[in-house]
């Protein structure tokens, strides 16, 4: 008698959620990038103590159709690719298809979403991977969706948790890259009822820094607007004297997708040279806009790793341009001063 079996779905999905749920920060990340991909013009996102009590992101998106509701809570399931081809022309922030029941399989999940404004729409809800119920409710058009009791049913999980403090800081982290991704996004962020975070999705990027920054800081940011045949680069970055003790201010996005890249970041630090005091880093925010084919997001599971296939070239692009610009500042420095 053989020994090997298939695993049960439900055990399968808890095992994926290792992966996927690593802290209630990556559940966040899973359902503001679905909301953005489903065109949300508006994203509210509250938290409870840490995220640990309770999640909630409400959109204005697509919404889910009936037909899909159920569908969407399965492994493997997405609406965004079809074919292995898909996979090297990625336009969305998910594909994987893991999130939704990766995220029930370890937490009560409740999803309210209605595709169209007729006041109707669905609500199922999830627990521990087991779906509890499905019906029609009342909806405004968008997805409405409630984790609470993140790694109930998974204590060893919960003991990697952190402190509520610790969880927040990685949740506002990630909130304020994709706030700087999209700007044209109006997100909100509270925790326990405070408002963390507001910005008013008006396209301005310069707003939402100063909305994370400061406007001191915002001010006095040096605008980047330049391409070439492969890439464009937008965004702004800090006069070498406004500086911070970390790299954590240094926000990549390309396509759209925050990302931590080790060689772009050389590159920007190259961009400052000898500019930078010793241990000091600068605040940028870069959006760097590319042909998806140059760029294989497939990497890791939470997909902020990316490979680029040109990328001995796309460092070059990026400290020439910044250090063109900084020097450009040092010859003139009193007259981009703001007032
Ligand atoms: P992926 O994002 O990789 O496709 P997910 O598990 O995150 O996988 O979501 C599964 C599917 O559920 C998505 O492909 C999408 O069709 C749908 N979906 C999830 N969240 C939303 C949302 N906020 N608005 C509209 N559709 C959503
Ligand atoms: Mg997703």
């Amino acid at each position: 008698m053989g020994k090997i079996h298939i695993l049960e779905e439900q055990i399968a999905n808890q095992i994926a959620a290792g992966e996927v749920v690593e802290r209630p920060s990556s559940v966040v990340k899973e359902l503001v990038e679905n909301s953005i991909d489903a065109g949300s013009s508006k994203i509210d996102i509250s938290i409870e103590e840490g995220g640990l009590q309770s999640i909630r992101v409400i959109d204005n998106g697509s919404g889910i159709d009936k037909e899909d509701c159920e569908l969407a809570f399965l492994p493997h399931a997405t609406s965004k690719i079809l074919t292995s081809k898909d996979l090297f022309q990625i336009h969305s922030l998910g594909f994987r298809g893991e999130a939704l029941p990766s995220i029930a399989a370890v937490s009560k999940m409740s999803c309210i979403t209605s595709t169209q404004n007729t006041g109707l729409g669905y609500q199922i809800v999830n627990e521990g991977g087991i779906l509890k119920t499905i019906g029609e409710v009342r909806a405004s058009k968008g997805t409405d969706i409630t984790v609470k009791e993140l790694f109930y049913n998974t204590p060893a999980r919960l003991k990697y948790v952190k402190t509520i403090q610790t969880e927040l800081s990685h949740i506002s982290d990630y909130i304020y890259r994709l706030a700087l991704a999209y700007p044209k996004i109006r997100f909100t962020l509270t925790h326990n009822g405070k408002m963390l975070l507001q910005t008013l999705g008006n396209g301005d990027l310069l707003q939402v820094i100063a909305a994370i920054y400061g406007r001191t800081i915002a001010k006095s940011m040096v605008q980047v607007d330049c391409s070439n045949l492969d890439y464009s680069l937008r965004g702004y970055i800090a006069k070498p004297e406004m500086t911070r003790s970390n790299r954590s201010a240094i926000s990549l996005i390309v396509n759209g997708r925050y990302i931590r890249n080790p060689f772009l970041n050389k590159a920007i630090l190259n961009a400052y040279h000898t500019l930078l005091p010793i241990h000091r880093f600068p605040i940028c925010v870069l959006h760097i806009q590319m042909n998806p084919t140059l760029l294989d997001v497939n990497v890791h599971p939470a997909k902020l790793e990316v490979r680029f296939s040109k990328e001995k070239e796309l460092m070059m692009f990026v400290e020439q341009e910044l250090r063109k610009l900084l020097q450009q500042q040092i010859l003139i420095p009193a007259a981009k001063e703001p007032k």
